[in-house]
C-alpha cells in the first residue's frame, strides 16, 4: 500500500476517535515510525505530509536524517539510549521520548548544545521487558531533574502491553494522563510535561481517546 492510502485511513480513525473524545485532531501528531523501512520509504511518506519522524536506533536516525537532510522532518528518537553513545546523537534529534534514568538525564545535561525537550519513559504495565519508570517513582524523577538545565520535561512516554483486552489498554493510557496531570501540577518551568506519547499501530484510537498527544505508526503506516 502507498503510505499516501495508509496515512489517510489512519486520518480517518483520528478524527474518529477525536469524535468521541470530544477532542480536536489538530492535537493529534502523527510521529511516522520508519526503523523497519528504508530511506525512500521514509521519504514517501515525507512527501505524503508525515513531517514528524521516529527513529529507534542511531544509526537509523543518522542514516535518515542525513538522506533526508532537504526535507523539513523533525526527529524523534524513541529507542532506549546508551549514556555514552549520547555525545553522538543528541544533537541529532528533535526530541527524546525514552528519558528513564538521572545518568542519562546528566550526561545529556553535559552534550546538548541546546535544551533537549523530553518525554520520561514510564513503565506503566510493570513487564520486566520494557523500559521505563516505574509510575510511583517519576514524581521524585522529575524534581531531581532540576540539577539540569538543559532537560526540558515536556510531556510522558509509554509503551501498552501487547495485548487485545481494550479495557487494559484504556486503563494503560489513563494511568500515563493522570500521572502527566500529577506533574503538570508542580508547576515547575522545566517539566511543563503537557504531552502524551502514547499509542501504537494497534492502539492508537484508544490512545487518542484516553489523551494521546503523540502517536508513534509504524506498520500502519509505512509497513
Ligand atoms: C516500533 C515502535 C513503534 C511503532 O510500532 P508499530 O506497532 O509498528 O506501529 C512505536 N513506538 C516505539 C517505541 C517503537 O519502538
Amino acid at each position: 500500500m502507498k503510505v499516501q492510502a495508509n496515512l489517510k485511513e489512519i486520518q480517518k480513525n483520528i478524527s474518529e476517535a477525536c469524535a468521541k473524545a470530544g477532542r480536536d485532531p489538530k492535537e493529534v501528531t502523527i510521529i511516522g515510525v520508519t526503523k523497519y523501512v528504508s530511506v525512500e520509504r521514509a521519504d514517501e511518506a515525507v512527501e505524503a505530509g508525515v513531517n514528524h519522524l521516529g527513529e529507534n536506533r542511531i544509526e537509523g536516525l543518522k542514516e535518515k536524517s542525513n538522506e533526508l537532510s532537504s526535507k523539513d522532518v523533525i526527529w524523534h528518537f524513541i529507542g532506549s539510549l546508551q549514556s555514552k553513545k549520547v555525545k553522538h546523537v543528541v544533537n541529532e534529534f528533535d526530541f527524546l521520548h525514552s528519558l528513564d534514568r538521572l545518568s542519562l538525564a546528566k550526561e545529556i545535561n553535559k552534550r546538548a548544545e541546546q535544551p533537549v525537550s523530553c518525554f520520561i519513559q514510564v513503565n506503566t504495565s510493570g513487564e520486566a521487558s520494557k523500559h521505563g519508570l516505574a509510575p510511583t517513582e517519576v514524581i521524585d524523577f522529575v524534581q531531581k531533574l532540576q540539577e539540569y538545565p538543559q532537560i526540558q520535561i515536556i510531556g510522558l512516554m509509554t509503551m501498552a502491553p501487547l495485548t487485545d483486552d481494550e479495557a487494559a489498554l484504556r486503563d494503560t493510557f489513563r494511568q500515563l494522563r493522570l500521572l502527566r496531570d500529577n506533574v503538570q501540577d508542580l508547576k515547575l518551568s522545566y517539566a511543563p510535561c503537557s504531552e502524551l506519547s502514547m499509542g501504537m499501530s494497534n492502539d492508537y484510537g484508544i490512545a487518542i481517546e484516553e489523551g494521546a498527544t503523540y502517536i508513534r505508526i509504524g506498520s500502519n503506516l509505512v509497513g
